[in-house]
């Protein structure tokens, strides 16, 4: 055994958990006696040398890091020296920025009058209804569909000059501050914040440190020296606040990682291991004092009582905390093996699977990252976590510790110890991606995954996450699975409102862009002004915008155009359920119909890590319970696009309704990353032999 005093922090405590309450002097003293051999090679080791690249920083913080307990005053680091070459250079870079003031404003600008327009919206069942009132003069009144071929042409180089050679991108007309706001950031700063392939690390994550901290128990009084207490925590966070750090949560960290999304200056992500009751009567109030977020990592086996040990925290303190934005849960395996390396391919898929579904069934949370026991971890180990469905997972080392961006890749995130605090606090650094571009990060190449049936405390949810999202306007109505198979995508919600009273017409209530077919379709000008305020889905290669409609300047692909000028696919939804990370009230549905009854319902979003999310309820629900959930598993926004018997979901050519859907002509697709090149990627073949003979039932 030859383990550093850093591992105290996780290892000792691990045998003590697994071994009962006792912890033998004797092992806690062999790993003072290596830790004190490593810090005399350490002493030896770090004379100051010239200012060394990353990879040879993170070799010097090798040497430190095996130190015992508090490393006060050992600031003659290279890597401590490399600071200000990097802050001058992120200066340099942050003053060639254009700035963008007027996001903002323009933020405010599309809520305006959103009250008043929803209140003027009709009742909506009866879309059908809609149609019969617009009598004669509705539905052949309006315009056919507008080829829109030239929309999936390579971007113009340069959004400074539209369409000089192109012709086709149509600068903004009916909003001003839009067109200025696209005209000011450089392409090339938004282009640069596609995420990497998953679970690469973005390039702009390389710059910064951020160091991710790694407790065990906190409790009244030390029982073992690298216990701490309530007292030396609470120091802890004093010295976070006074040295001007910002705690993150785990999903900004990966946001970062993996789009080099903008974090907040100084960050540093707290993270306690192994449950114990400390964590809930100790720690979980005082993080709600300083409004810190924080990680906690919960191996299921502990709070179920299996496993003999310190403390732990209950399923409803799991529960409470979970419930709180401020906290993120992470799955730390079932049993706490010692080292999952050592397992059989069944045991350590149980562990990894079965954890994570029982925190998301007792907690109503999807459980989007794991902590492997004692750090330990290899390839065959990270790739039953990725087929898992973790985003993430925190590992830590013996040997080496190394800031969140010098990681191999998103399920290698390492960890100091907490002892090392003073050490890393001068450090933290939020790299170049501050400043770069706003919060609203999309990432579009995420691999997709199918949570088939996550169980909430009000109704279950099947959720599809990840991949690019894309639509499809079909030549008439067809069960689901049906024009998925003439895709090249993967999965599919049924999209938009269509008109029910033609069997078999695809006729649309609103506008519809679709790239499956390059064309524009205009909404009937009578029934348009009917569905003012609703969401617009707009949808381009990198982004995606839910504005409200405006019959007076959205059924013009022109119009269309001006709110996103390399759109390729666009739509009404029904209603916002979570609109800017808020799920919506009651008061924003006005008089959409049935919006309070109990329904199946079709909806899809952005989550909070800017992934595409689509979805359908297991059951019924009405639409503020629906808000209030879908906000609560990560949606950044999400609109309704269906409630009822058309209600579907298609996953790889299965539906996931228990029942059969009424056919639908449109449906929002996710492709997978290996189909999402180009504009507009998405393939849709010709009905092999329309047959409709299905429309006789209906
Ligand atoms: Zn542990």
């Amino acid at each position: 055994m030859n383990k550093s005093a850093d591992n105290a922090d996780n290892s000792v405590s691990a045998n003590s958990e697994a071994q009962s309450n006792s912890t033998s002097p004797a092992s806690a003293n062999a790993d003072a006696t290596s830790s004190e051999s490593a810090q005399t090679q350490a002493t030896e080791s770090s004379t100051p040398s010239p200012p060394p690249s990353l990879k040879r920083q993170r070799a010097l913080l090798v040497t430190k890091v095996g130190l015992c307990c508090f490393v006060v005053g050992a600031t003659t680091s290279a890597a401590i020296t490399l600071s200000p070459q990097l802050s001058q250079s992120r200066n340099d870079a942050t003053s060639a920025i254009p700035q963008i003031p007027s996001l903002n404003a323009l933020t405010d600008k599309l809520s305006l009058n959103r009250n008043e327009a929803a209140a003027a919206i009709p009742k909506m069942a009866p879309l059908g209804a809609i149609a019969h009132n617009v009598g004669s003069q509705g539905l052949g009144a309006f315009p056919g569909k507008i080829s829109a071929s030239y929309l999936c042409v390579a971007p113009p180089q340069s959004l400074t000059e539209p369409g000089a050679e192109q012709g086709e991108i149509i600068p903004g007309l009916a909003n001003p501050t839009l067109a200025a706001l696209t005209n000011a950031v450089n392409p090339s700063f938004v282009s640069q914040f596609r995420a990497a392939p998953w679970p690469e690390i973005h390039e702009a994550a390389r710059t910064a440190r951020v160091p991710v901290l790694m407790y065990h128990d906190i409790l009244e009084e030390k029982e073992v020296f690298f216990d701490v207490t309530v007292e030396e925590f609470e120091a802890h966070l004093e010295r976070i606040e006074e040295e001007g750090l910002t705690p993150i949560s785990f999903d900004q960290l990966y946001d970062h990682l993996r789009m080099g999304a903008p974090l907040p200056p100084k960050p540093v992500l707290l993270t306690f291991d192994d449950g114990y009751v400390g964590h809930y009567t100790h720690v979980y109030p005082l993080l709600k004092k300083y409004q810190y977020p924080a990680v906690f990592s919960l191996f299921t086996g502990k709070l179920d009582g299996d496993i003999a040990g310190r403390s732990t925290v209950t399923w409803e303190h799991a529960q409470e905390m979970a419930a709180d934005p401020l906290i993120t849960i992470a799955a730390h395996s079932v049993m706490h093996p010692r080292d999952l390396r050592e397992l059989s391919d069944e045991d350590l898929q149980r562990e990894v699977v079965e954890s994570k579904q029982r925190l998301e069934s007792e907690l109503g949370i999807l459980i989007r990252y794991f902590t492997y026991p004692e750090g330990n971890y290899d390839e065959r180990v990270a790739e039953a976590v990725a087929d898992a469905g973790y985003d993430a997972a925190l590992t830590m080392s013996n040997y080496e510790e190394w800031f969140a961006g010098e990681s191999d890749d998103l399920l290698s995130i390492g960890r100091f110890g907490q002892s090392q605090l003073e050490r890393v606090l001068p450090d933290a650094w939020e790299g170049l991606g501050m400043e770069i571009v706003g919060a609203n990060t999309f990432d579009f190449y995420s691999p997709i995954r199918l949570v088939e049936r996550l169980e909430t405390e009000e109704v279950p949810l099947a959720l599809i996450t990840g991949g690019r999202p894309a639509t499809v306007h079909a030549d008439s109505r067809y069960q689901l699975p049906e024009i998925l198979a003439r895709t090249n995508a993967t999965a599919a919600v049924d999209g938009a409102f269509f008109n029910l009273r033609y069997l078999d017409s695809n006729v649309m209530i609103g506008p519809v862009l679709s790239q499956a077919t390059q064309t524009f379709v205009p909404g009937n000008p009578s029934e348009n002004p009917l569905l003012n305020g609703r969401p617009l889905a707009l949808i381009s290669a990198d982004e995606v915008k839910f504005v409200p409609f405006d019959a007076d300047i959205h059924n013009t692909l022109r119009g269309i155009q001006s709110e996103m000028s390399d759109v390729t696919d666009a739509f009404v939804g029904a209603a916002w359920l979570v609109r800017d990370g808020e799920a919506q009230p009651a008061s924003s549905f006005g008089t959409l119909f049935d919006f309070e009854a109990y329904r199946h319902r079709a909806f899809w979003g952005i989550n909070n890590a800017g992934q595409p999310v689509i979805g359908v309820t297991k059951g019924r629900i009405d639409s503020v319970a629906l808000g209030e959930l879908l906000h609560q598993v990560g949606f950044r926004d999400a609109m309704m696009v269906d409630s009822g018997a058309s209600t579907s979901l298609t996953y790889e050519g299965e539906s996931l309704v228990d029942y059969t859907p009424r056919p639908v002509p449109h449906m929002i697709a996710l492709l997978s990353e290996a189909e999402a090149q180009g504009p507009c990627p998405l393939t849709f073949e010709d009905a092999p032999n329309a047959d409709n003979t299905w429309a006789a039932e209906y």
